[in-house]
């Protein structure tokens, strides 16, 4: 006989809510996601569709030869819905897997809204709702539930600040002043804005001393930011050299349109929208005044009579203190039924927030079905995340984006190639990973 369950809920319709819903509808589970969006905002999503990605419209690397593309590997092989639409809507961005953001979250909105299993609730849950759920509200969680998070996991709760990159109109991109061309590869997927040394050092100047937005009251003095999304004008602030180094090197080009001579820097833009009608500024997230942003950016010469349509702004993010509150199946420390999912879980980063949907997903499952609760393998990158998770020291936690640090380290002599040794973990992730669905069959029917 079938059981009945009572319906799970899930707050929070952004990747990791999105993709638990389904995960748990495709098991027969009834869900009700709670979105709170259109109606109550957040300062960086600017639509109603559910899985709307705020900032860069890259998933990161596609293939296996990248941490990244080892984690969409295994939620492909999951059957991820995301990544199911995040391939379906992908534009070119050279090895990236780079989405057009609006006809991704559109697809993912038809899918989950179409579901029979899953009910759409717009609505700002405002209090810790009864068991089962799954909190999915990540990283701009609404400041009334964040209130009442808070109440519950206590001093765990933590936040750092992180800021996003500006986007810009193709067509007001001067082409006589830019080139078309992939770091490292030969399609020409990215468009460079090139810069001499005189021209830098004049960008660098008014970057560094161009006007930042002010900060709420509610905010802190001293800024946490994560260091993977610094601003750019914070990054030019530790050297005039700094972004050289960084968003700007100018290497991996092998010719420019107008000229054999490597450029001093090179500002890179990545198509963001299926039609190409719309770039963004890659490594320039801000916190500018929009007013500087436009001043500012324009003094790059492709640049100069650039149309935003959308400015850089600035966040708070929260996340909690996963070693401290979370068991290693993302449900909080002493709950039968109440799991994390997403960024808010401390991890950081698309992919990494749609595993952790995938992952509460499977765990709430289990935990319905009364099965022993699964591990997944170290091995794999989902269970390396969640491992990091548990074991993280827990004074200086910090998200945690996949990467080879944290899986277990390969037996053997050390592959120093990095591509080749990304492949190797892959292959083994790969393996650990089968072998956990065959051995865990009932929850992945
Ligand atoms: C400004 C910003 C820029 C980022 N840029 C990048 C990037 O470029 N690349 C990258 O890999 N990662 C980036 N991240 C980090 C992270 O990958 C994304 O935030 C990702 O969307 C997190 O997924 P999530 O499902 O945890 O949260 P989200 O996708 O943010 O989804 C949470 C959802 O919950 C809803 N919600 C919040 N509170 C409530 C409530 N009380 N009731 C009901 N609904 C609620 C929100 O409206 C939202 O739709 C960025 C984060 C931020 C904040």
């Amino acid at each position: 006989m079938k059981r009945t369950f009572k319906p799970v809920t899930v707050v929070g319709g952004g990747l990791a809510g999105a993709e638990a819903a389904w995960q748990l509808a495709e098991r027969g589970i009834s869900v009700h996601l709670y979105e709170m969006r259109p109606d109550t905002k957040t300062p960086a999503h600017s639509t109603s569709l559910l899985s709307e990605i705020v900032c860069s419209n890259s998933f990161g690397g596609e293939k296996t030869t990248t941490p990244a593309g080892i984690l969409k590997k295994e939620l492909k092989i999951l059957n991820s819905l995301l990544i199911q639409c995040a391939e379906a809507t992908k534009v070119p961005a050279g090895n990236a897997l780079a989405v057009d953001r609006d006809l991704f979250a559109k697809m993912v909105t038809d899918k989950i809204s179409s579901h029979s299993k899953i009910k759409v609730m717009r609505k700002e849950i405002v209090e810790i709702p009864a068991s089962p759920v799954i909190i999915a509200t990540g990283p701009l969680t609404s400041s009334d539930f964040a209130e009442q998070l808070k109440n519950k996991v206590g001093e765990s709760l933590l936040y750092f600040y992180d800021a996003v990159a500006p986007i810009i109109t193709t067509e007001s991109i001067d082409k006589d002043c830019s080139f078309r061309a992939n770091r490292y590869g030969d399609t020409g997927d990215y468009i460079n804005c090139p810069m001499d040394k005189e021209t830098y050092h004049a960008f660098w100047e008014s970057l560094v001393n161009a006007e930042s937005a002010p900060r709420h009251s509610f905010e802190i003095e001293e800024m946490r930011h994560f260091e993977r999304c610094l601003p750019v004008e914070v990054i030019a602030k530790r050297g005039e050299q700094t972004l050289l180094f960084g968003p700007l090197r100018p290497v991996g080009f092998s010719m420019t349109n107008n000229s054999e001579e490597t450029p001093f820097a090179v500002v890179q833009l990545r198509q963001d929208n299926e039609e190409g009608t719309l770039y963004n500024m890659v490594g320039f997230q801000t916190n500018l005044k929009w007013g500087e942003q436009e001043r500012v950016f324009r003094m790059i010469p492709a640049l100069k009579n650039a149309e935003f349509v959308r400015k850089g702004v600035m966040h708070r993010n929260l996340f909690v203190c996963a070693p401290k509150v979370l068991d290693n199946s993302l449900r909080l420390n002493g709950e039968e039924s109440f799991f994390l999912a997403g960024q808010i879980t401390g991890v950081e980063g698309y992919v990494e927030s749609i595993s952790m949907g995938m992952a509460a997903a499977v765990f709430m499952y289990a935990h319905l079905e009364g099965l022993e609760m699964p591990v997944f393998p170290k091995e794999t990158a989902i269970g390396s995340l969640i491992n990091y998770l548990n074991t993280a020291t827990p004074d200086t936690f910090q998200p945690m984006n996949v990467n080879l640090g944290i899986f277990p380290k390969l037996p053997g002599k050390k592959i120093y190639k990095r591509a080749l040794r990304c492949e190797a973990y892959a292959e083994r992730s790969i393996e650990h990973m089968n072998k956990f669905i065959e051995d865990n069959s009932c929850l992945f029917p």
